[in-house]
């Protein structure tokens, strides 16, 4: 069985939905947390964004 590959990579854990719409954004320190909306099903889910690690610009090439 294979599933249709949503764009955003996160899914509706309900209806498998991938096209959650964002509804409201918080921002708490470093973090933003959002919460999205799936246009399937009443279901919201809250997702969590956040730097995981810094990392330096690609060298140039040539
Ligand atoms: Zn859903």
């Amino acid at each position: 069985m294979s599933e249709p590959v949503p764009v955003s990579g996160i899914t509706c854990p309900n209806c498998s939905g991938g096209r959650l719409l964002i509804f409201k954004t918080k921002h708490a320190g470093r973090l933003t947390i959002r919460h999205r909306k799936c246009p399937g099903c009443p279901y919201r889910v809250e997702t969590r964004e956040t730097v995981r690690a810094v990392l330096p610009p690609p060298k140039k090439s040539g």
